[in-house]
C-alpha cells in the first residue's frame, strides 16, 4: 500500500500553516491509514488532526499537528485516488475497447479497472465481478453513491457470455444489494448486434423492470469497434438495427413511465445519428442523468448553442470528484486546457470535429449569422471502424485534416480531443502544423468562440 503524496498545498490553508509541503507522504491521519481518497477526504474532514508525515530526506516519519475546524478543507491535493491496489477487471468482453487499442499507446490507456471506488470517484462503469461483501458493507455504511454498473444483459447465461466470465452470471446480485440499501445506481447496456440486441435486449429491459426498477437510469450505447478488433462476432449496427434499438427503447420508456413515472432507459446519441432520427428534446432526457455516457450530449449542445438559457445536463454529476476539491484527476478526468481572455478576431472560422459531432454541428453552423464559418469533419483514420466521437481523435488525424483548412482561418477544436493537453497518440498542440484554438465541448462555449464575446481557449502558437 502506498501513502497519499502531497502534490500541492493551498496558501494559508491548515496544511500550509502546519508546514506540510509538496512531496510529503501522509502515512496516517489521526492514526488511520487512508486506503483511497474517499478515506482521505473523510479523515481529513475531522477537526484538529495528527498527521504522520514522511518527508524526503528525513530519517524518520514525524507527527505533525494540524489546527483546523471540523469540515474545513485541509488544503492539499494528493497524487492518486487509490493508495492500495486498484481492482483490475477479470472479464474479457469481446467489445472491450482496451483490446482494440494498437500497441504502443500510453500505459494508462491499457488499464482495465473494475473497482467500485473509481465508479464512485470518476463515474467509471463496474461489472461487480470483483465485488465483495466488504465492498458492499463499505458502500452501504459510507453511502458511496452514485455508482455506475455495467449490466449488458440480465439473463445470467448471456451476461456471463458477454463478459466471458462465469462470475458475470451472478455478480448483479450486488446491484440488488446496493439498490435495496438505497444507493443511487445508474446502469448501462452496451449493445452488440447479433449478440444482446433484439429479443435479448427486450429481455434485459424486462429484467430491469422486474428486478432492478430502483435503478436511477439505464444508458443504452452501441459497441465501439476499431480497426484493431480481432473479434469476428463483433460488428457495427446497421441502420435498421440502430432503428430497432430506438424502437425498443421507446416502447420500454412508455412502459417505465406508466409504471414508475419516469423513462428510466435512454439511448445514446449515436443511435439517433445512425438511424437518421431527430434527437429528442431536453425534457425527454429527464435531467440528463447519462450525459457523460454520450446520452443527450447532442441535445444539450444544440440547445446551449442556440439558446444560452436552455436546460442543460444539470442531473447527475458523474463521480465524487466533480463535486469535491482536492481531486487527483490525472489519468482519469484530467483538465483539458486553460482558457484565456479573447480579443476580437475577424478571420473566417473553421470548426473541426469528429464524424458524429459534424452531424450535430452542421445544421447549427448553417443557422449561425456568420457566413464565414466552415465545418471540417476529421475522419478517424487512426482507429477506423465505426469510431466517430471527437474524444477519440488523434493528433495525427487532426494534423491531416488541418491540411485541408483555409490558410487564413481560425481553427477551433473541441477540448474533448485532449487530456492534459495531449491527444490519444501523445501529440500536443505544438505538434500540429498550424495553430488551433481549443474550445470547451459545449454549445455555449462554441457560440461564444464564434461570437468572440467572452473567452477564447488557449491556443498553440
Ligand atoms: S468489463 Fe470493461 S474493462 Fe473489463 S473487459 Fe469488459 S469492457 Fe473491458
Amino acid at each position: 500500500m502506498s501513502a497519499p503524496t502531497v502534490t500541492s498545498v493551498t496558501a494559508a490553508s491548515p496544511a500550509a500553516r502546519a508546514g506540510l509541503t509538496v512531496g510529503d507522504e501522509l502515512l496516517s491521519l489521526n492514526g488511520q491509514e487512508p486506503r483511497d481518497v474517499i478515506d482521505f477526504q473523510r479523515l481529513s474532514d475531522a477537526g484538529d488532526l495528527s498527521v504522520l508525515v514522511r518527508r524526503v530526506g528525513a530519517p524518520l516519519p514525524r507527527l505533525v499537528r494540524v489546527d483546523k475546524a471540523a469540515g474545513e478543507p485541509l488544503g492539499v491535493e494528493v497524487s492518486s485516488a487509490v493508495f492500495d491496489r486498484i481492482k483490475t477487471c477479470d472479464n474479457h468482453c469481446a467489445f472491450c475497447f482496451i483490446y482494440q487499442l494498437p500497441k504502443g499507446m500510453r500505459r494508462s490507456l491499457y488499464l482495465k479497472d473494475d473497482d467500485y471506488r473509481l465508479s464512485f470517484l470518476y463515474g467509471n462503469f463496474t461489472t461487480l465481478t470483483r465485488f465483495t461483501e466488504l465492498d458492499a458493507e463499505r458502500i452501504l455504511t459510507e453511502r458511496l453513491g452514485p455508482l455506475f454498473v455495467s449490466i449488458h444483459a440480465t439473463d445470467p447465461e448471456l451476461r456471463a457470455r458477454l463478459l466471458r466470465n462465469p462470475k458475470g452470471a451472478t455478480s448483479l446480485r450486488w446491484l440488488q444489494v446496493m439498490l435495496d440499501g438505497g444507493i443511487e445506481v445508474h446502469g448501462q447496456v452496451v449493445v452488440c448486434p447479433g449478440v444482446n440486441d433484439g429479443d435479448a435486449f427486450e429481455d434485459t429491459l424486462a429484467g430491469v423492470m422486474d428486478r432492478y426498477a430502483a435503478l436511477a437510469s439505464v444508458g443504452v450505447v452501441p459497441l465501439g469497434l476499431s480497426r484493431y478488433s480481432n473479434e469476428p462476432e463483433m460488428r457495427p449496427h446497421t441502420t435498421a438495427e440502430a432503428a430497432a434499438v430506438l424502437d425498443t427503447v421507446d416502447e420500454w420508456q412508455r412502459l417505465f413511465r406508466r409504471t414508475l413515472g419516469r423513462r428510466m432507459v435512454f439511448a445514446a446519441d449515436e443511435y439517433y445519428l445512425l438511424a437518421g432520427r431527430p434527437i429528442p428534446t431536453a425534457r425527454h432526457y429527464e435531467g440528463f442523468p447519462q450525459h457523460e455516457n454520450g446520452i443527450g450530449i447532442a441535445r444539450a449542445f444544440s440547445d446551449a448553442f442556440t439558446r444560452p438559457t436552455a436546460e442543460g445536463p444539470g442531473g447527475v454529476r458523474h463521480g465524487f470528484f466533480s463535486a469535491v476539491d482536492a481531486a487527483p484527476a490525472e489519468g482519469y478526468r484530467a483538465p483539458r486546457l486553460p482558457t484565456v481572455a479573447a480579443g476580437s478576431d475577424e478571420r473566417p472560422v473553421t470548426v473541426l470535429t469528429g464524424a458524429y459531432g459534424a452531424r450535430v454541428l452542421a445544421p447549427l453552423l448553417e443557422g449561425h449569422p456568420r457566413p464565414d464559418v466552415a465545418l471540417c469533419e476529421v475522419p478517424n483514420d487512426f482507429f477506423g471502424g465505426n469510431i466517430g466521437v471527437a474524444g477519440l481523435l488523434t493528433g495525427a488525424d487532426v494534423a491531416r485534416a488541418l491540411g485541408h483548412t483555409a490558410p487564413d482561418a481560425r481553427c477551433l477544436l473541441p477540448d474533448a480531443c485532449l487530456n492534459e493537453g495531449r491527444f490519444l497518440d501523445g501529440l500536443t498542440l505544438a505538434d500540429l502544423p498550424r495553430p488551433v484554438e481549443v474550445v470547451p465541448a459545449d454549445g455555449a462555449s462554441l457560440r461564444r468562440a464564434l461570437d468572440g464575446t467572452s473567452f477564447r481557449p488557449a491556443c498553440a502558437a
